[in-house]
């Protein structure tokens, strides 16, 4: 299995990722400058506009004959996966001397196209939907959304032999087995509700397969396999079905990294990693080890209250408040508030932040149940 060798790639990222993107909320107007930045190595698009005539972008490079089409942020509010991919477009512009073997073959190997932010009016709104409340990944089959058929459009000219679906998952997701959330998790989809192990998924499991070889050097025990549950109108179970090999990432929790800021790294390297062994791989047949991965769990939380006071009709009981962080946009600006997830007995649930509440009053926290 062909493996990147790291090197002294970390010293690079540090000192090269894309800095301008930064933070949960990544608008197109945060994209556009850095799209007319990229050099001519690049082939920049607009495809299309959104439901509220935000421009789409897709950027691409390599010229080789593997077609491999990546799309980022069809949930707007998804946007780990949009900084991963301007951190790899750096790394293609100006590769370290110890990297440009491997970014040289890939891009003669292999043609890259990239959707970035698919779905703008959502990041504006930092929703998951579009601007008319549609989520694009439940739109594969109806298409419903100008940006969904945006998408298949391009899916359909280009037929990629691989597909990247790039997504963020809550914090809620552990490891199955350990108290670490799942900084990255993968998914290889289901074509049908048997869930079948079709020649393609095997094949979308063996990229997987090298992918985590990478990250598990790098986060052990912090990679996790989503549900591969059919969901008929996904996109990925459809692309799939049609024949396009897609792999989903997830862009994940990290031990304080509330901005993703830590995951994104890992994100990239997620990236760098599938594009380099699907650039170089003479077979993708070793997708047992697929699953080996642990499967995610959802035994996490962002604060766990332990023994908080609870007064009802006089009386005081205790309670454990298990914390979820949300964001909204308020005046345009993005907030994050604490929202309750879970209440009872959460011993068996894991944090990396147990405030021993006993001596508060749950009505002194400021906590919303959306
Ligand atoms: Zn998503």
């Amino acid at each position: 299995m062909n493996i990147v060798q790291l090197n002294n790639l970390e010293d690079w990222y540090l000192a090269n990722f894309e800095s301008q993107l930064k933070g949960r909320q990544i608008l197109f107007d945060d994209i556009h400058p850095l799209i007319n930045n990229l050099s001519s190595k690049f082939k920049k698009e607009q495809i299309g506009f959104s439901e509220n005539k935000i421009p789409i972008y897709k950027i691409s490079i390599g010229l080789g004959s593997i077609k491999i089409f990546s799309w980022s942020q069809m949930h707007g509010n998804e946007s780990t996966g949009t900084k991963a991919v301007f951190d790899l477009f750096k790394l293609f512009e100006t590769p370290p001397s110890s990297h440009k073997n491997y970014i040289e073959t890939i891009l003669t190997n292999c043609t890259l196209q990239f959707i970035v932010l698919l779905n703008p009016d959502g990041a504006i709104n930092f929703t998951r939907e579009n601007a008319r409340n549609i989520d694009l990944n439940r739109d594969a089959v109806d298409k419903k959304a100008v940006e969904s058929k945006l998408l298949r459009k391009h899916l359909d000219s280009f037929k990629p032999q691989f597909c990247f679906n790039l997504h963020d998952q809550r914090s809620i997701f552990n490891v199955e087995g350990t108290p670490n959330p799942a900084t990255i998790s993968f998914l290889a989809p289901s074509e049908d509700v048997e869930r079948t192990l079709t020649e393609g998924r095997k094949e979308t499991m063996s990229v997987i397969v090298a992918m985590n070889s990478l990250l598990q050097q790098l986060i052990p025990n912090h990679i996790g396999r989503y549900t591969d549950e059919f969901y008929p109108t996904a996109t990925g179970d459809n692309f799939q079905k049609l024949g396009y090999n897609t792999i989903l990432i997830e862009a994940g929790h990290f031990k304080n990294d509330y901005d993703r800021e830590i995951t994104r790294k890992y994100n990239f390297y997620a990236l760098l990693q599938g594009i380099y062994f699907i650039s170089t791989a003479s077979s993708f047949k070793n997708y047992k080890p697929y699953f080996q991965i642990p499967n995610n769990d959802k035994m996490f939380l962002d604060i766990i209250y332990k023994n908080i006071q609870v007064v009802e009709n006089n009386e005081t009981t205790k309670t454990d408040l298990g914390i979820q962080f949300k964001f909204k946009v308020i005046n345009g600006k993005l907030v994050r508030y604490e929202a309750i997830e879970q209440t009872g007995d959460l011993s068996d649930y894991y944090s990396d932040n147990v405030v021993n509440a006993e001596k508060l009053n749950i009505n002194e926290l400021k906590l919303s149940n959306s």
